[in-house]
């Protein structure tokens, strides 16, 4: 059975990927940063799927525990066919008014801690000459967003490192795209001022936010052999948002 590895899957969109992937027959390993029980729970409905799962804390930021997991989760369940990098930050604020501490958090997170786990994963795929990785950016890497310059970065960044790694890894079978989200319904977006969600939703073509199984599913196409000729896309998985 194929194994996926899924970061920050306790709860919003990492929790749904990895349903989803165990609906379409992979094992799963679930890390989360601080909410076990979380991950646990869906941990049972891989297992309820059929699936194997293994729940694993990790601080994305340590790049060496990133490692261990990498090395735990496939004497565990096995080679890792498909890495969802998904964990990630927000700390909003106007930039110029921002701590250097708080302004760098979301980059030390979503780029250099995605990267923290992309790159021990994709030595390990290259080596077996094959398997597909997915990292969750966001609209707002490419739109930008008030208040949102140190996340906007790092959503940016990690498009660059996307498409730089498929570049060094495609001509070893690997796969690593990205999906951009737009507003999703989660813990993410739930603490947004009410103004702010109501005037990104008047801009979705589709006239809603969405859900975190509406990012799951392209995904588990990304992450599948139904993808097999993309690599370096970045998928907009926004409702037709236009910022
Ligand atoms: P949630 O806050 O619901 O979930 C975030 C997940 O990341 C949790 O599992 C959390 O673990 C984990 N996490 C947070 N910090 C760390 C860390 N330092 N190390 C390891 N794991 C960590 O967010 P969403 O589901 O909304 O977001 C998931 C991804 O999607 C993020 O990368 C986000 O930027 C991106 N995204 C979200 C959008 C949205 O509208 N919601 C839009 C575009 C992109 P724990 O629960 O244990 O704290």
């Amino acid at each position: 059975m194929p194994v996926a590895c899924v970061t920050g899957a306790s709860k919003g969109i990492g929790a749904a990927c990895a349903r989803a992937l165990a609906a379409h027959g992979y094992d799963v390993a679930l890390t989360f940063a601080s909410d076990r029980e979380g991950a646990q729970a869906v941990a049972a409905d891989v297992q309820g799927a059929g699936r194997r799962a293994l729940v694993r804390a990790l601080e994305v930021r340590d790049a060496e525990d990133a490692a261990a997991m990498v090395e735990e989760v496939e004497e565990g369940l096995g080679p890792i066919d498909a890495l969802v990098s998904n964990a990630g930050i927000t700390r909003d604020g106007p930039a110029v008014r921002m701590h250097a501490e708080a302004f760098a958090e979301p980059i030390a997170v979503n780029l250099t801690g995605a990267a923290n786990v992309i790159r021990p994963v994709a030595r390990r795929m290259a080596r077996r000459r094959g398997g597909s990785i997915v990292a969750v950016s966001s609209v707002v890497g490419r739109a930008g967003n008030a208040g949102q310059a140190n996340y906007a970065a790092s959503k940016a960044g990690l498009v660059g490192l996307v498409r730089a790694l498929a570049r060094e890894l495609g001509p070893r079978g690997v796969r690593i795209n990205a999906v951009e989200p737009g507003m999703i319904r989660t813990r993410l977006t739930d603490v947004l001022p009410g103004d702010w969600r109501d005037a990104l939703i008047a801009r979705t073509s589709l006239g809603r936010l969405g859900e975190p199984e509406d990012v799951a599913g392209p995904v588990t196409f990304l992450c599948s052999p139904a993808a097999a000729f993309i690599t370096g896309a970045v998928l907009a998985t926004d409702g037709g948002l236009a910022l």
